[in-house]
């Protein structure tokens, strides 16, 4: 059109003149790379402008969202009908789609007629016609009994809400059907279907042309995310990130947007590149000439006699230079726009490298002998960087439509399959009640001297009575296995104004071979440690009071010996289950002959968690590690404990919930990746809920998860890798990462890359899915067995309603971005009567420890104070408790002498200084049996 309207505007005012003449006036429509490069930048604008929720509006390229999510990966199957409306012709046709490995695409269609009357009729009846169509098609193909889905390409400018669902702004090529403007097609379509009721159909999606093109090249070529138009008219469409998609809600994956940027410059940010010629092509003063676009000077000669001129060559020549410019630069524009558009791309995928591959339809660039090479050139040296391939599309419109329905079908067909496999791993709120309440059976199990025996929930005793009240202090060692280290820390607790905790820590290893070799090898390897640290400490040959975490089932009989009942968590030495931890722990000091050590406590790492946490915040009484393992203690009713002797005050249990559902209750929850992570952990059978839990196991469902997508060819295209049969390579803290909001998809696809996994788009956001639905069902279990805990300590007391704090620790709890939102949530849920705090523990197992070794010492000095009545009394210059050797700089105080204030100021949050041995004092203090207490009216009792 450009062309023709230079030729008339030549031979009016150039008068014939010559190729050079020619050249030199049209000097100004030779686009330079840098004008080029700026009409790209202007483009990349107006996309943005398009895409913004704000800017939208009056954005001149609309970017209008097509709720396609998903281009094909080869694996599409199925028979689908497509109607293609608005193109040159009508037509009705048969795509049949295979995946038998030869990605074969048959095709079969027929146009018919739209008379001008029909054009310009009622809506009513050019949908009638659609339907007779339809319906005359399925006939002749003998398929008028098959429900198909269907495609339709509607090539009208439509508004579109869905997929299935678009509304018609206004018509356009010659339409005017009365009352379809500003209502669905699809709706109008399905009505006319019905209305006729000889046959069914499923509509399940309306395709604009260019997404069609896109998606027809998409099922040859998988990098296929760019559709171009460049016909009669131009128009784009790509795959954008829905997180950059203002208009449609939701941030994951991607959609293809449809650019409509045949508008770009409507708002007059091309006008210093437009030229004159533009402007009156826009007033619409000189007809089409279409046959311009052929070249030749023969063609030329040809083309302009037709035209009633008598060209001369010199005409000829000017004629051909004429259109090889105004073809070049419509070229070299839509280049700079399709620059633009795979400039994003690159940059949403955040690749130093794009490949990819653009989708073409329309008769200039299929037919034009050089707009295609023109256009590539353009593009290539606009984006160094990228390797773009241009495909032809064949039949966008009506391929393409059947392409857009058929990967529609696939992904619901997925999906669905998918869910039901989820289905499993998802609870209800019944469940999760019916879990709690089993929990509260198994804890009651635990805690009756028959029962206990046969419990799996063991409840054991941890002869620690009481959190702290802020008056420990003293320097204390503390060691803390049972976790992903093991550690050697020195803790010095200060009380008074310098209150506080200041720790120490050297983290040591424990090798696989000592993990799982015999027991003296192990405590060998520990007491190695701790001589190490004391010499890195300067400390050697010191005897400090030991604080030993040991984060593993064990009975207590004392606060000072422990007895290890099983193995968890991948530990498995030998000859250690049975025995007293603290005995193994000082046979290994005296093998070693070099120094010694006062074993005060044997501390569980929730214990530890309970009092780092109770030393921050009264009401604290409750521990919660969701690590490595999980597990948790509680401050249970002396009464209640039946395996110690007395029923006055509290005692700390220490649950060893890891272990519900070891008996098989919890078997109708259990799914079969549960059983498979089981089986081939090192106690099968055992931790059954722990391993639906903490960090050693999600990782691992969520890995059978995705093997069992794999093999049922919903995920990573059916193509299972090597990689994802290593067990341990999905480790629980990519489901953190995973999950984490502000990670985009494609970080999830670099994190899948480094697992050696190739994923698409819809891969990473399938694996994600896996991710929080593992996540949550441990989370929410996790809720359920606190629901348990908090209720049972409330009736315990006769409340209505209970506050109380847990005290957490666990990097899976700590590090994951949901976790600790859905497990309260969860109890909120379950447990409605009490208002659960959770507070964060900063290393319980270092310095709860010490605060339980502290308290320990203290009594211990209390009672050798009371055996020697003429002793001295205590004063606030006593030194330690633990003798002469102690060699550090400050003397460490003895607290202020035990006091009891009353019930008054305990309603108050005054804390109660109040420091009794249980077996020494002669009728306890009314408040420790008075209910309700919050627990920093603190009492230390120890048997
Ligand atoms: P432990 O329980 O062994 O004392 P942690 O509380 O640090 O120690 O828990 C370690 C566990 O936390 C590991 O088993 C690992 O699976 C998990 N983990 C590590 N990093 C993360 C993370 N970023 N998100 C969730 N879990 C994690
Ligand atoms: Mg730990």
């Amino acid at each position: 059109m450009i062309a023709s309207h230079l030729l008339a505007y030549f031979f009016t005012e150039l008068n014939h003149d010559q190729a050079q003449k020619v050249d030199k006036y049209l000097y100004h429509m030779r686009l330079s790379e840098d004008t080029l490069q700026e009409v790209s930048e202007r483009f990349r604008k107006e996309m943005e402008k398009g895409l913004g929720a704000d800017t939208n509006p009056t954005a001149s390229v609309k970017m209008l969202p097509s709720f396609v999510r998903s281009t094909p990966d080869g694996t599409e199957d199925g028979d689908f009908l497509a109607l293609d409306l608005g193109g040159t012709n009508f037509r009705v046709l048969r795509v049949k789609v295979s995946d038998n490995g030869l990605q074969k695409v048959e095709m079969e269609s027929q146009i018919y007629e739209i008379h001008e009357d029909l054009m310009r009729g009622s809506g009513t009846q050019l949908f009638d016609h659609i339907a007779e169509c339809l319906a005359n098609f399925m006939e002749k193909l003998k398929i008028k009994e098959k429900k198909l889905p269907l495609g339709f390409t509607f090539s009208f400018p439509c508004h579109q809400t869905k997929l299935d669902e678009s509304i018609l702004v206004n018509w356009t090529k010659g339409f005017k059907c009365s009352s379809v403007e500003g209502k669905d097609v699809v709706s109008l379509l399905r009505k006319a279907i019905k209305r006729r009721g000889d046959f069914d159909i499923d509509i399940v999606a309306v395709v604009n042309d260019t997404v069609g093109t896109m998606m027809s090249c998409g099922y040859d070529d998988q990098n296929c995310e760019v559709g171009l138009i460049v016909g009669t008219g131009t128009n784009a469409c790509y795959m954008e990130e829905m997180r950059h998609i203002d208009l449609v809600e939701g941030d994951e994956g991607r959609m293809c947007i449809n650019m409509e940027w045949g508008a770009f410059g409507d708002d007059g940010v091309l006008n210093d590149i437009r030229t004159e010629f533009d402007h009156e092509i826009d007033m619409g003063s000189l007809n089409p000439g279409k046959q311009l676009e052929k070249e030749g000077l023969q063609k030329a000669h040809e083309i302009l006699t037709k035209l009633g001129l008598e060209p001369s060559h010199e005409d000829c020549l000017a004629t051909h230079r004429i259109c090889q410019i105004v073809s070049t630069r419509s070229a070299n524009l839509c280049g700079a726009t399709l620059a633009a558009v795979l400039r994003r791309i690159k940059e949403n995928k955040g690749v130093d490298r794009l490949r990819s591959t653009v989708g073409v339809d329309g008769s200039v660039y299929k037919k034009h002998p050089h707009f295609a090479r023109r256009l590539h050139k353009t593009v290539r040296k606009l984006l160094p960087d990228c390797e773009i391939r241009f495909v032809r599309s064949e039949d966008g419109s009506g391929k393409g439509a059947a392409m857009v329905t058929a990967v529609a079908y696939r992904l619901a067909a997925q999906h669905k399959a998918r869910q039901k496999i989820l289905e499993a791993l998802k609870l209800s709120h019944e469940q999760l009640l019916e879990v709690k309440r089993r929990m509260r059976v198994e804890m009651e199990k635990g805690l009756g001297k028959e029962t206990h025996v046969e419990a799996t929930v063991k409840m054991l005793p941890t002869y620690v009575c009481s959190t702290p009240d802020g008056t420990e202090k003293g320097d204390f060692l503390a060691l803390d296995l049972g976790g992903t280290n093991f550690r050697v820390l020195l803790v010095r607790v200060r009380n008074g104004m310098r209150r506080g905790v200041e720790m120490h820590n050297k983290i040591y290893s424990i090798p696989l071979e000592v993990m799982q070799g015999t027991g003296e090898e192990l405590f060998d390897h520990i007491v190695h440690c701790i001589a190490d640290f004391l010499e890195y400490m300067g400390m050697k040959g010191v005897s400090l009071p030991l604080g030993f975490t040991f984060s593993f089932p064990c009975m207590q009989t004392n606060l000072d010996e422990g007895i290890l009942l099983k193995w968890t968590k991948g530990f498995k030495a030998t000859g250690c289950e049975g025995e007293d931890v603290v005995s193994l722990l000082k046979e290994a000091i005296h093998r070693r002959e070099e120094f010694d050590l006062d074993v005060v406590a044997v501390v569980n790492d929730t214990v530890g968690t309970m009092m780092a946490c109770g030393y921050e915040d009264p009401y604290c009484e409750v521990g919660l590690i969701v690590g490595t393992g999980s597990n948790a203690c509680y401050m249970e009713e002396m009464r209640n404990v039946e395996l110690v002797e007395g029923d006055e005050g509290r005692m700390c249990v220490n649950m060893e919930w890891g272990a519900f559902g070891d008996n098989g209750c919890l078997d109708d929850i259990q799914t079969e990746f549960d059983l498979a992570v089981d089986e081939l952990s090192l106690n099968p059978g055992k931790q059954r809920f722990e391993k639906m839990i903490s960090g050693m196991y999600l990782g691992e469902i969520v890995r059978n998860i995705l093997i069992n997508f794999t093999r049922r060819g919903l995920l990573f295209r059916g193509r299972i890798s090597e990689r994802l049969k290593t067990r341990g390579i999905f480790e629980t803290k990519f489901l953190s990462q995973i999950e984490s909001d502000c990670l985009a998809l494609l970080q999830v696809r670099s994190i899948l890359q480094h697992l050696g996994l190739e994923s698409t788009c819809d891969d990473s956001i399938i694996v994600k899915e896996v991710c929080t639905v593992v996540a949550r069902r441990a989370a929410q279990l996790c809720g359920a067995g606190m629901a348990a805990v908090v209720d049972k300590i409330r009736e315990n007391r006769g409340l209505d309603f209970l506050k109380v704090t847990v005290g957490v620790d666990g990097t899976l709890y700590k590090l994951h971005p949901h976790f600790s939102a859905i497990m309260q949530d969860t109890v909120r849920q379950l447990s409605p009567c009490c208002e659960v705090t959770f507070l964060q523990s900063e290393d319980g197992s270092g310095k709860g420890a010490a605060l339980i070794t502290a308290v320990a010492c203290r009594i211990r000095e209390a009672g050798q104070r009371r055996k020697d009545p003429h002793g001295a009394e205590p004063s606030d210059a006593t030194s330690c408790p633990i003798g002469p050797s102690f060699p550090w700089t400050l003397p460490v105080l003895f607290p202020p002498p035990p006091t009891c204030t009353g019930g008054e100021a305990l309603g108050m949050g005054v804390p109660l200084h109040h420091l009794a041995l249980r077996s020494c004092v002669t009728s306890p203090c009314p408040l420790a049996v008075a209910p309700n207490l919050p627990f920093s009216s603190l009492f230390f009792s120890l048997i």
